[in-house]
C-alpha cells in the first residue's frame, strides 16, 4: 500500500514540486558540477545520450537477469557479501558468448522500432507495436525470456483482433509497460507532452491499471528530460508530477522515495519495500537509485540489480535513466561490449 500523506510530510517536509502550478520550480543542485577551478566536462552529445539509454537499459536488464526472483540473502550467499558486481550470467550463440538480457529489453526494441516507423501517427504507431508485441509473444526474438503475464494476455487479445487501446487488462497495473516506456523519452525528447501522451497509450496495449500509465508517463518524461542536460532533482520533480497527472497513489509512492534518496535512507530498506513487481513501486524505486547514482550508470545499475523484487526491471529503468543523463562513455566499456547484440542496439540508437 502506499503511504498516506501524513507519513509522507513527516518523511520529506520539504516539498519538492508545488501543488500549485504557476510557482517557480525549485531550483535543483547540480550534482554534476565541477570542483571549482576545474573546466567543466563536455555534455554529452544527444547521440551518445542516445546510446547510452538504448544500452545501459539493455546492461540494466542483463545484469538484473540472473538476481531476478532471489531474496537479498539469496543474492549474498551465490554472490557474496557485495552480491552481483558485473555479469554473471553468459550464453553463447554462434560462438560468440554475451550476457543475455530478458523480456524488458526485448519489448522495448519492439517500442522503439515501431516508433521509427511511425514517428507521427499514433494510431498507426500503435497498431504497429502491437503487431510487433503479438510477433514477440509468438516468436521472441533470441527465445523466451519470463514474459510477464499481463504482457502475454494483452498480447493474446491483440491476436484475437481487439482494439489496442483495449487490449490490456484493466487492473493490469505489473511493471511489464513502464519497463519498455524509455524509449518514448528518446524519440520525442524534444515534445514532452507528446512523450507523455504516447507512453500512456502504449501502457494500454498491455496494461490499462491507472499505476501503469502513470509509471509509463513518469519514465517517458525522466528520460526525455535526462536527455536533455536537466539536472536530477529537477527531473525527479516532474517525474512526480507526470505521475501524479494519472493516479496519485503512485505519485505518493514517487514522492516518499524521493524523500528516502534525500535523507540517505539505504538500499535496504527502500529497494525492501518497493520490490517493482507492480508499476508504481518500479518507477519509484528507479527514481530513488537514479537520485542516488545520477552520475555513475555502474553504481545505479548494481545498485538495482542487487534487490529482493524485479531486479532486471528497476536495474533497465535505471541503465536508461543514467544512461540518457551521461552518455554510452559513461558506461563499462567491457559491460558495453558483453551485453546481448549490443551492436544492434547501438544501431537501433543511431536511428532515432
Ligand atoms: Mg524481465
Amino acid at each position: 500500500m502506499p503511504p498516506t500523506a501524513d507519513e509522507d510530510d513527516d518523511a520529506n517536509p520539504t516539498p519538492l514540486f508545488s501543488p500549485f502550478p504557476n510557482d517557480p520550480p525549485p531550483p535543483a543542485p547540480d550534482a554534476a558540477a565541477p570542483a571549482a577551478g576545474a573546466p567543466a566536462p563536455a555534455p554529452p552529445s544527444r547521440r551518445s545520450r542516445f546510446a547510452g539509454a538504448v544500452l545501459g537499459a539493455a546492461i540494466g536488464d542483463a545484469m538484473g537477469h540472473p538476481t531476478e526472483f532471489l531474496s537479498m540473502a539469496a543474492i549474498r550467499d551465490r554472490y557474496g557479501p557485495d552480491g552481483v558486481r558485473g555479469f554473471e550470467l553468459y550464453w553463447d550463440r554462434g560462438g560468440h558468448r554475451f550476457a543475455p538480457y530478458t523480456d524488458d529489453t526485448q519489448m522495448a526494441e519492439c517500442v522503439l522500432r515501431a516508433l521509427l516507423d511511425d514517428r507521427d501517427d499514433l494510431d498507426a504507431a500503435m497498431r504497429g507495436m502491437a503487431r510487433r508485441f503479438v510477433d514477440w509473444a509468438e516468436r521472441p526474438q533470441g527465445g523466451h525470456r519470463a514474459p510477464g503475464n499481463a504482457c502475454l494476455a494483452g498480447c493474446r487479445a491483440l491476436a484475437r483482433g481487439a482494439h489496442w487501446a483495449e487490449a490490456g487488462g484493466p487492473t493490469a497495473g505489473g511493471c511489464g509497460s513502464v519497463m519498455r516506456a524509455y524509449p518514448f523519452g528518446l524519440v520525442f525528447c524534444d515534445d514532452l507532452d507528446k512523450a507523455e501522451r504516447w507512453a500512456v497509450e502504449h501502457s494500454k496495449l498491455t496494461h490499462r491499471d491507472p499505476i501503469a500509465l502513470a509509471a509509463s508517463a513518469a519514465m517517458a518524461v525522466g528520460v526525455a528530460r535526462a536527455i536533455r542536460g536537466e539536472e536530477p532533482l529537477a527531473i525527479a520533480s516532474e517525474m512526480l508530477a507526470a505521475a501524479c497527472r494519472h493516479s496519485p497513489p503512485t505519485a505518493v509512492m514517487v514522492a516518499e522515495a524521493i524523500g528516502d534518496a534525500d535523507a540517505a535512507v539505504g538500499p535496504d530498506q527502500t529497494l525492501d519495500r518497493l520490490r517493482a513487481w507492480a508499476a508504481h513501486e518500479a518507477i519509484a524505486a528507479a527514481i530513488y537509485v537514479f537520485l542516488r547514482h545520477p552520475d555513475d550508470p555502474a553504481a545505479a545499475v548494481l545498485e538495482a540489480a542487487n534487490t529482493p523484487g524485479d531486479s532486471d526491471s528497476i536495474a533497465t529503468l535505471a541503465g536508461a535513466l543514467t544512461g540518457a543523463r551521461r552518455g554510452v562513455e559513461a558506461l563499462p566499456p567491457d559491460w558495453v561490449r558483453d551485453v546481448e547484440r549490443a551492436d544492434e542496439l547501438r544501431a537501433l540508437a543511431d536511428r532515432i
